[in-house]
């Protein structure tokens, strides 16, 4: 039996200098290579046709580029598109691409599972799996550009990018990946690779204070922040890692993020649950917190109207309560922005989109077709997770 290949889909730029250096190749071998790979979406070594072909025939032989494979892929009414993936050993992650007018946006995972366990969210019921390889996050872009062109009949090259934005909010915690999605991160901002602007890539966290202090150091890209809750006592119940990183730490390091950060605001995501976190009292609340006194930040608030999931006590809020917990933000001089729903018919809506996954006979047929079984991936993958 050969020897396995080294995947290069997902190695930094600066790994790939490495990388070449080790096979004795030159630094602008790794430009070559990134333009090939990352610009033109090319997938074969032997279409890179300013490589040498002595160059060419050792990739061959020791290196390959390879995303998750699809599973399944489903196109909504209103344009949104849902890829399931497969991940290997049983695992599965969802990405979506969001049409719109002016932009066409990625929703990227960065984990399989999570170990973060938001009340809301059955992600975080089905425990940890894996952190994602920076492979299999950089894959979910190199694959969504491809079909999308694909699909629209544009052709493969450096011109007519069609994802302009990527938002790192799909299934896991990214800044519990940390070095994983930095490396994905940086090939999605180097201009030999996909040169995405930093405003237009977001990391979304439920609040790791170091992590986030380091990748303000490291990498700082665009910021939302899963709050869902104006005060501890509730955000201890809804997002449980707020008991190792409470409100005013976290509202410290959204301040200090600031110093590097492309955007002059983070976004703070809000989950609207009925009954819960909605009132008018939490409304002002979360005035109090973002606008006034020492955890004052610059931000944006936007509302999400929780997709009812299976779970006990938890509904979606009332359009009429949404909007009036949104008047008492804008009152308040915050912007404001309630979440549209997309790809309601495909389930890629937010906190819909392992419905299908929950499908055990559906997923059964496709992962017998593969010859995978699916025991994993029932137990791991029931929904997407809101706190995008
Ligand atoms: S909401 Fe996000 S951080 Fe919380 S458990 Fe789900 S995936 Fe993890």
């Amino acid at each position: 039996m050969g020897e396995e290949r080294v995947n290069i889909l997902g190695m930094s730029p600066e790994q790939l200098v490495d990388y070449c250096g080790t096979l004795g190749e030159k630094p602008f071998r790794a430009r070559q290579l990134l333009r090939w790979i990352h610009q033109c979406g090319v997938g074969d070594f032997d279409a890179m046709t300013d490589l040498a072909k002595s160059f060419r025939a050792k990739l061959n032989r020791i290196a390959e580029i390879r995303a998750p494979s699809v599973l399944a892929d489903h196109v909504s009414q209103d344009g949104t598109r849902k890829w399931l993936l497969d991940v290997g050993q049983g695992n599965a992650i969802e990405s979506v691409f969001i049409p719109e007018d002016d932009r066409g946006t990625l929703c990227v995972s960065t984990q399989a599972g999570c170990a973060v366990n938001c009340l809301f969210c059955s992600t975080g019921k089905q425990g940890f799996n894996r952190n994602l390889t920076a492979d299999e996050i950089i894959g979910q872009l190199w694959m969504a550009e491809a079909a999308v062109r694909k699909s629209r009949g544009v052709p493969p090259g450096k011109d007519g990018r069609q994802i302009s934005n990527v938002v790192m909010m799909g299934m896991g915690e990214p800044l519990h990946n940390f070095d994983a999605t930095v490396a994905a991160l940086k090939l999605m901002l180097d201009d030999n690779a996909y040169g995405l602007s930093r405003r237009r890539v977001t990391v979304s966290t439920c609040g790791v204070v170091p992590m986030m202090d380091k990748l303000a150091k490291e990498c700082p890209v665009a910021l939302a922040v899963s709050l869902h809750a104006p005060n501890d006592k509730l955000r201890d119940v809804l997002v449980p890692l707020n008991r190792r990183y409470p409100l005013a730490e976290l509202m410290a390091a959204c301040r200090r993020y600031f110093e590097h950060a492309p955007r002059d605001f983070v976004m703070f995501e809000y989950c609207m649950l009925n009954g819960v976190n909605d009132s008018d009292v939490h409304a002002k609340e979360l005035v109090q917190l973002v606008r006034r006194g020492p955890t004052a930040v610059p931000c944006k608030v936007n509302l999400i109207p929780f997709n009812s999931i299976p779970m006990p006590g938890l509904s979606r809020s009332t359009d009429e309560r949404i909007e009036a917990f949104a008047k008492i933000l804008r009152d308040a001089g915050i912007i404001t922005t309630i979440r549209k729903t997309r790809g309601d018919d495909i389930e890629a809506a937010c906190g819909l989109l392992a419905g299908e996954i929950m499908d055990k006979t559906r997923v059964q047929e496709r992962m017998a077709e593969k010859g995978i079984g699916t025991e994993g991936y029932i137990k791991t993958y029931t929904f997407k997770n809101v706190c995008s």
